[in-house]
């Protein structure tokens, strides 16, 4: 926390010394999401490329003078979230006249996603404030990482999922041993009722939005594009996009970097959505407030009809002059199968989703050859193989027959 400056709101742009009591702004109520600032003169006293490059704590934590938590013994006690490979595209930027591809897969974290980065940091703050028990709603990521997050060091979790949430992450839940309430209904009312449990039973929130320290969790993910790019950043950054937190803390990430002087520009963020549930991309196009909308795609992780940090979403798109594209599910599961086939990597439905709008925004001129672009591949496929079936042929079932095998084998 020693580098915490103070807690602003994203609304009133009122500041707050510390959140030890509130979430939210509380004059603007639950809308008034805050933003933790840091002072960097003082973080650049301590950090450097040469910091960096004699640190070898190679997961989240390689960070933390940029994180909000206090530096104790907790830290080495946690699952390894973080240091995830960033692989430069052999092949898929062959298939896409690309000269500079990377794919960050976030799916090689340790409960499988990109989350992890903001749950490792709510059972940090959980300890800090002396609470045994954390609570969150989601659609399956949050809750499975902040299962396992909070299993390794010893805290209880309860966990509202909506009915939809794909099997893979639900068995997630079960192993890591939490309560889990399977909410009959959408994602919107699942996020309601575990807001009104929050409250009555005074569980620690981990409901990512509301809770100013996930994003700062997930900005370490640009920070780790930013450094295994040896603080060259690239033109693009491209983000699937739900409720909007991953996206405001790419944007952070770099922008905590480019304060402290180690990278030179913040990349342009591309925000992606699903067509059956795209309120920041409507948004966009129409040029008007965030609307409500279905949650109809098979990207599960991101089919959020009303985005929880449309603020912080939106602006780090329009700060990074950026752009926003939509992606109907056929291509979701088409770019399931290129980015396996083509690079080895399986992610899920949402996952994939950045892929996906990569191939859309070349087509439509957004991005071109020369840009080097960087995909985050923000969940594992394993979770969700019922869409991974859904994107493929089926397998060829045979006898035990080497005549038989030659009809399929030329
Ligand atoms: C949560 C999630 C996202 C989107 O993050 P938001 O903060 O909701 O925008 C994208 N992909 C996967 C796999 C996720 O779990
Ligand atoms: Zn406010």
């Amino acid at each position: 926390m020693k580098n915490v400056k103070n807690y602003k709101c994203t609304l009133c742009f009122k500041e707050y010394e510390s959140n030890k009591d509130i979430y939210t702004c509380p004059t603007c109520g639950e809308k008034g999401i805050l933003d933790v600032e840091y002072d960097y003169k003082k973080i650049k006293e301590t950090v450097s490329i040469q910091y960096f490059k004699i640190n070898y704590d190679y997961s989240i934590w390689r960070y933390k003078e940029f994180l909000p938590v206090i530096d104790n013994h907790y830290l080495e006690e946690t699952l390894k979230v973080g240091w995830t490979p960033l692989y430069k595209s052999n092949n898929l930027s062959k298939v896409l006249r690309l000269k500079n591809l990377y794919i960050k897969d976030e799916g090689l974290n340790p409960t499988a996603s990109l989350k992890d980065r903001a749950s490792v940091i709510a059972v940090i703050k959980a300890i800090e404030n002396n609470n045994k028990i954390i609570s969150c709603s989601s659609t399956g990521n949050a809750a499975s990482s902040l299962a396992g997050n909070a299993a390794r060091l010893g805290l209880k979790t309860v966990i509202f999922v909506p009915k939809r949430a794909p099997r893979g992450k639900i068995a997630q839940l079960l192993i890591y041993g939490a309560k889990v309430i399977v909410v009959n209904g959408d994602y919107k009312q699942t996020f309601e009722l575990s807001k009104q449990a929050i409250d009555y039973y005074g569980w620690y929130n981990r409901n990512a939005a509301i809770n100013p320290h996930m994003v700062e969790g997930k900005k370490t993910v640009a920070m780790e594009i930013a450094e295994q790019m040896n603080w060259i950043v690239p033109d693009w950054v491209v983000v699937s996009v739900g409720d909007g937190c991953t996206i405001a803390g790419v944007y952070k990430g770099f922008y905590d970097l480019l304060n402290v002087g180690l990278i030179d520009k913040i990349p342009k963020l591309l925000g992606v959505q699903a067509k059956g549930c795209s309120p920041f991309y409507n948004s966009f196009i129409e040029n008007k407030p965030i609307k409500e909308t279905m949650e109809n795609t098979i990207a599960d992780s991101i089919a959020v009809g009303i985005p929880r940090n449309p603020i912080k979403g939106a602006s780090a798109v329009s700060k990074s002059l950026g752009s926003w594209v939509s992606v109907s599910d056929e291509l979701i599961l088409k770019a399931m199968r290129t980015l396996g086939t083509y690079e080895g990597i399986f992610g899920e439905p949402a996952g994939v989703t950045s892929l996906a709008g990569l191939e859309k925004a070349i087509k439509d001129g957004i991005i071109n050859e020369n840009d080097k672009v960087c995909i985050i591949v923000t969940g594992n496929g394993l979770k969700d193989i019922e869409s991974a079936f859904k994107s493929v042929d089926k397998a060829i079932t045979i006898n035990p027959d080497l005549k038989e095998l030659k009809k399929y084998i030329k």
